[in-house]
C-alpha cells in the first residue's frame, strides 16, 4: 500500500519546569552547533583541512562521554543538529560554486537557536488522549518529559517518521512558544477525505478577493489580512527613512519580522481551512497553472530585502498575496486526491483566461485595469474575475489531451448556470499530490 507523508504540526503547553528544561536542550544543541562549526573553521585555517559531516558524527559519542548532560537528548537528534551545520556548509559552497557570494555559515546565539530534530522515530512519542488533546513523551525511562499538546491530526493509522520542536517568540507576550512539528506517514487510505456534495466550479484566485467563483461569487481575503497589509506598509515606510544599523532600523525589523510571521501563520491556516472546503464541496475545482515564479517566492524575500522590492503598498500587497496561490495551488493539490476531486490546472499562456470571453470563446483583449468582460461578439458582460472563472471551468469540461492545447479553435457554447453538467465525476486526479 502506497504511503504518503503529512505533516502535523501541535501547539505544546510545557510545564514552567520543562520550559526550563528544553530552553536547556536548545541551549545544548546551540552549543554543539556552534562547537562543531568552530571545528570546521580552525581545521581549515591551521591545517587546511575540510571536516565532513561524518567526521563531526564520529567524535559525538567521545564528546558525549565528556559531556554527560548531552545524553538525554539522544544521539540521533545530536547528529541532526550536526547534519543541520552541514546543510547549511553545503549551502554555501554551492552558492560559491555558482559564482555568488553568500554569506559564510555563522555562530547562532542560543537565544535565538529555533530548536532541535528528532529524525527518525526514537526518542519520542506521540500520544493522543481523547478528542482534543495529548501528550508527547520525549525522552525514556525516569527522565522523560511528558508534555501536554492540543489539537489531533485526523489520521486513525499511521507510522510516526520524525519530529521537530520549534521555539518561536511570541511578539504580542514576549513569551516563548512551542510546537511540535510531526511528519506523519499515512497510508493512502486513511489519507481520504469525505466530499458531501457534486459542485463543479471554476475559480479565478485574486488580490482584491482571495478567491471568485465562476457562479459570481467571492470569498474575501481575512480581514485581519486587510488591516495587517497597511500596517506592514506603513513599519516598512518607517523603516526606510531609517539609517540602517542602526537601533530604530533593527527594532523596525524586529517588528516587520514578527508582522511577517503572524500573517505567514494566519494565512496558512485560512488557506487550509478555504481549500478543505473546497475539496469536500466539489467534485471539480478547475482554476489557472501557476507560473512557476507565483510558486516558489516566499515572504521572507519581503523580510531581506524589503526596501526596494516592496516599496509600492500594490507591489507588497501582491508579494504578500501572491505567497498564498502557491500555497493554495498546493494543498488543493494533494486535497483533492484525498477526496477523489478533479483539480483541473488550466494551461494559462493558450487558454489566456482573462483574455477570453466565456460565452462565445472570442478573444477580448483588456489591460489589467479593466475590471470589467464585455464582448464586443456576444455582448456578453461579466466582471472580469467571474468570465476568467467561467473560462477555466469551461476548460475543464473540454475533452481534450492536453489541458490548454487547440481551445481557440474550438467554440464553446455558454451552458445555463442552472443546468450545468452533472457529469460523471472522474475518479483520478490529473495531477499528482506532491507530499506535504
Ligand atoms: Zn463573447
Amino acid at each position: 500500500m502506497g504511503m504518503e507523508r503529512r505533516k502535523v504540526t501541535f501547539k505544546l503547553y510545557p510545564t514552567s519546569s520543562q520550559l526550563k528544561r528544553l530552553d536547556g536542550w536548545v541551549r545544548l544543541h546551540a552549543e554543539l552547533y556552534n562547537a562543531a562549526l568552530q571545528e570546521r573553521i580552525e581545521a581549515y585555517r591551521k591545517a587546511g583541512i575540510s571536516i565532513s559531516y561524518y567526521d563531526q558524527q564520529n567524535t559525538l559519542p567521545a564528546i558525549k562521554a565528556f559531556r554527560p548532560d548531552l545524553v538525554e537528548l539522544g544521539s540521533h537528534a545530536l547528529q541532526e543538529t550536526l547534519r543541520r551545520l552541514d546543510r547549511a556548509f553545503q549551502a554555501f559552497f554551492r552558492r560559491v560554486k555558482a559564482g555568488q557570494s553568500p554569506g559564510f555559515p555563522r555562530f547562532k546565539s542560543s537565544s535565538r537557536f529555533s530548536g532541535f530534530t528528532y529524525p527518525d522515530p526514537a526518542g519520542w512519542k506521540l500520544l493522543q488522549q481523547g478528542a482534543r488533546g495529548g501528550t508527547l513523551r520525549l525522552g525514556s525511562g525516569k527522565g522523560a518529559m511528558m508534555i501536554r499538546l492540543r489539537g489531533r491530526h485526523r489520521f486513525a493509522e499511521f507510522t510516526p517518521n520524525d519530529l521537530t520542536l520549534l521555539r518561536r517568540r511570541n511578539p504580542a507576550t514576549g513569551e516563548d512558544q512551542w510546537h511540535a512539528s510531526i511528519t506523519l506517514r499515512v497510508p493512502e487510505t486513511a489519507c481520504a477525505r469525505q466530499r458531501t456534495s457534486e459542485d463543479q466550479v471554476g475559480i479565478d484566485f485574486g488580490l482584491a478577493h482571495w478567491a471568485n467563483f465562476d457562479d459570481g461569487s467571492q470569498t474575501d481575503n481575512p480581514r485581519w489580512l486587510r488591516e495587517a497589509l497597511p500596517r506592514l506598509a506603513d513599519l516598512q515606510r518607517q523603516r526606510a527613512r531609517k539609517k540602517p544599523g542602526s537601533h530604530r532600523y533593527r527594532q523596525l525589523s524586529q517588528q516587520i519580522a514578527r508582522l511577517h510571521q503572524r500573517i505567514a501563520d494566519r494565512r496558512r491556516d485560512f488557506i487550509h481551512q478555504q481549500t478543505s472546503a473546497l475539496v469536500q464541496r466539489c467534485a471539480l475545482i478547475a482554476t489557472e497553472a501557476l507560473a512557476p515564479q507565483n510558486m516558489s517566492r516566499s515572504a521572507r524575500g519581503t523580510v531581506e530585502a524589503p526596501g526596494r522590492r516592496v516599496r509600492q503598498k500594490a507591489g507588497l500587497n501582491r508579494e504578500v498575496l501572491s505567497v498564498g496561490f502557491g500555497m493554495a495551488h498546493q494543498m488543493l493539490t494533494y486535497k483533492a486526491q484525498e477526496a477523489g476531486s478533479v483539480l483541473h490546472l488550466a494551461h494559462t499562456r493558450q487558454l489566456k483566461p482573462s483574455q477570453r470571453c466565456s460565452g462565445c470563446w472570442a478573444m477580448v483583449p483588456k489591460a489589467l485595469k479593466e475590471r470589467w468582460h464585455l464582448c464586443p461578439h456576444c455582448g456578453c458582460s461579466l466582471p472580469r474575475d467571474q468570465n476568467s472563472a467561467r473560462v477555466v471551468l469551461l476548460d475543464a469540461w473540454t475533452p481534450q489531451d492536453t489541458p490548454g492545447t487547440g481551445v481557440a479553435a474550438r467554440l464553446k457554447p455558454l451552458p445555463a448556470q442552472a443546468g450545468k453538467p452533472r457529469s460523471k465525476t472522474r475518479e483520478t486526479p490529473t495531477t499528482t499530490a506532491s507530499a506535504v
